[in-house]
């Protein structure tokens, strides 16, 4: 062993900590995984070194064979992977292996139950690649140097998996990483040439690059010590290149938890190649699960990129649009620069008919999973709908498409699951019915027994739920689909069209005509408050009701918009009253303008609360209410 200068001691993040405690004691059900995990670190290092090399060749110096080599020695229980790509300096090593950078970390650890099926899942989703090693081993030595660094300026850091790390200089003649596992005890089948070419096999066979383990050959005559020789283990060609039906399901699975760092399979995927005017291939994925930084801002998002099988860049954000920022996959061109940046993608126009392209190819492969696999695709929606509905605002172009893709809550439901779809509504809606009705709400609570809904009832038309908190303003998006319009039952002066029969309006204009005076003095009672008084024909229980304007706020964007500090503009609510109602007959009959007062005011009250908002007096409408309580006590 080399000499080791300028050692020190120093504490892992408390993040490092607790995620190496919980793993250790979480994933112990499938211990072979470290394997993959470190392949997948080694192939990734390979991937930057050889980017890397493309602008200073120079780096390659030394060997640019590359590969990663797996060993291990059965007397010294030890497992050695070994691979000549980047590599790590001293401060990479002490940043990379003793901290997590991932935005949202410390969060994400609080969620963690201490329920090890629970949290085992948790830990996938987060994934934990390098720290995996402590799954196995007792004791984990990393040596490693940065290529393109002196010799003299090698790593050796160590460390058992506890509360710190030791690093130390060494000198280390190739560049690349050379990671040592100590196995614990009961875990030494794990130094086994068959157990060791299994294992790569199952998770690592897509890793493009060659996987090398010793075979022993005969000694050589005249030597005693039989000669080691290396044979490659894996397929070694990268997945996306070779032909669909000749790749099977576990290969693309494995491939996904390799570039997506998740433990779980995927949803669903679209592996295609495209020819003729732009040439490239692209491999989607729909995860099973949502991961736990999707609406952290700084989040990782966007395709690994290649140019013509080089590995360009992770997180190529401009190959699709934020709202499906949760699909991972590669994007492999043969139209780009291999010295493409960020900024470049940004504006060039190959880049924009590849997204829209990409983006369209994504949208066909949730529509083939809701159809197909409506079970699958109702997992998909719980984990992602909220994401998707971002979508008619920002992709404009695809608007239908993904309105098609999005699911509600409905009054022919009977739980509130986020289940209906558009075309679903659209086929059993009542015959003559040419508009798409919904409200929108607070909860699924107040939405479901909301006296906006009683005509619907009554006459057993479907109504859409909206309780998430985007809803409004995604609908402020939509406002037609498959040529029916959105109405929201909560607004303007609800008009049934083919939906009431001739008679129910005729005798609607009756009734209006006759409450007239009723009217009247309503406005008058309630001056200010009211935009409009009119006599409803939407409730059958209610006595009145508060709707919103044709062309004002709802509540729930005027909510969200004075949670972020905003001046919402002022608007009142049009009163709508049932003349059929005992209490609005008690009203019309009432001769004392006092007593009319309250009562129409309680009425306004009551109608705002059933509505989900919040009175503006409150004192005054249980001074009102308590009157009342007296006099007919009295
Ligand atoms: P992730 O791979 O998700 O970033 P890991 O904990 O597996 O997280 O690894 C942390 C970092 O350590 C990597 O991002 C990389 O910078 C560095 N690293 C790990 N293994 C290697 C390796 N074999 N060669 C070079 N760098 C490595």
């Amino acid at each position: 062993m080399s000499v080791e200068t300028q050692k020190e001691t120093l504490g892992f993040q408390t993040e490092v900590k607790q995620l190496l405690h919980l793993m250790i004691h979480s994933l112990y059900s499938n211990k072979e995984i470290f394997l993959r995990e470190l392949i997948s670190n080694a192939s990734d290092a390979v991937d930057k070194l050889r980017f890397e090399a493309l602008a200073k060749p120079e780096l390659l110096e030394g060997g640019a064979e590359l590969k990663i080599r797996v060993s291990f020695d059965k007397d010294a229980k030890t497992v050695t992977l070994e691979d000549n790509g980047i590599g790590m300096s001293r401060e990479d090593a002490i940043t990379h292996l003793g901290t997590i950078a991932k935005s949202g970390t410390a969060d994400f650890m609080k969620h963690l139950t201490g329920d090890q099926k629970k949290d085992s899942h948790l830990i996938g989703q987060f994934g934990v690649g390098f720290y995996s090693a402590f799954i196995v081993a007792d004791k984990v030595d990393v040596f490693s140097r940065r290529a393109g660094s002196a010799a003299s300026e090698g790593v050796h850091w160590s460390s058992k998996g506890e509360g710190d790390f030791e690093v130390a200089t060494i000198d280390k003649a190739e560049r690349g990483t050379r990671i040592v596992l100590h196995l614990k005890s009961g875990e030494d089948e794990f130094a086994d040439g068959w157990r060791l070419r299994n294992i790569i096999k199952k998770y690592s066979d897509h890793i493009a690059l060659p996987i090398e383990l010793p075979i022993e050959v005969a000694a050589a005559e005249g030597e005693e010590k039989p000669a080691v020789e290396w044979e490659t283990v894996n397929r070694a060609s990268a997945l996306w290149t070779r032909p669909r039906t000749e790749i099977k399901d576990e290969e693309y699975q494995e491939f996904y938890k390799h570039i997506a760092h998740d433990f779980e399979n995927p949803l669903s995927w679209s592996h295609n190649k495209v020819e003729g005017k732009l040439e490239y291939s692209s491999l989607l994925y729909v995860p099973t699960r949502a991961p736990f930084d999707l609406y952290q801002r700084e989040a990782p998002k966007g395709l690994k990129l290649y140019v013509q099988r080089v590995f360009v860049m992770d997180q190529a954000e401009s190959f699709l649009p934020l709202y499906l920022r949760f699909i991972k996959g590669v994007v492999d061109s043969n139209d780009l620069s291999l010295n493409v940046s960020r900024e470049i993608l940004q504006k060039d126009p190959i880049i924009d008919s590849m997204k829209s392209a990409l983006t369209k190819r994504v949208l066909d492969m949730l529509e083939k999973l809701a159809k197909n696999e409506p079970e699958q695709y109702k997992g998909f929606w719980k984990n992602f709908g909220q994401v998707m509905k971002e979508g008619p605002a920002e992709d404009f172009a695809n608007k239908e498409k993904i309105a098609g893709l999005l699911r509600f809550a409905s009054t022919h439901g009977d739980d509130g699951e986020q289940v209906v779809g558009l075309a679903e509504y659209l086929a059993r809606a009542k015959e003559g019915q040419d508009k798409i009705y919904y409200l929108t709400g607070e909860t699924y609570a107040q939405v479901k027994n909301s006296p906006h809904l009683e005509v619907f009832r009554k006459k057993g038309i479907e109504v859409l739920l909206l309780t998430d908190r985007i809803d409004e303003w995604l609908m402020s998006y939509l406002s037609d689909f498959d040529g029916k319009s959105f109405v929201d039952v909560a607004r303007g002066d609800l008009d049934l069209g083919n939906l009431d029969s001739e008679e129910d309006k005729k005798a609607a204009q009756e009734v209006a005509k006759a409450k007239e005076g009723l009217v009247e003095r309503l406005k008058t009672a309630l001056g200010d408050s009211v935009a409009q008084v009119r006599v409803s024909h939407r409730l059958t229980d209610s006595p009145a009701i508060l709707a919103i304007g044709e062309q004002d706020l709802g509540l729930q964007m005027r909510q969200i918009l004075e949670a972020s500090g905003q001046k919402v503009p002022d608007s009142k609510p049009i009163f709508e009253f049932n003349p059929a109602h005992p209490l609005i007959e008690k009203l019309d009959n009432e001769q004392s303008d006092e007593r009319f007062g309250d009562l129409s005011h309680i009425l306004f009250d009551q109608a705002a609360l059933a509505a989900g908002d919040s009175l503006k007096d409150p004192a005054a409408y249980v001074r009102r209410l308590n009157k009342l309580l007296v006099e007919l006590s009295a």
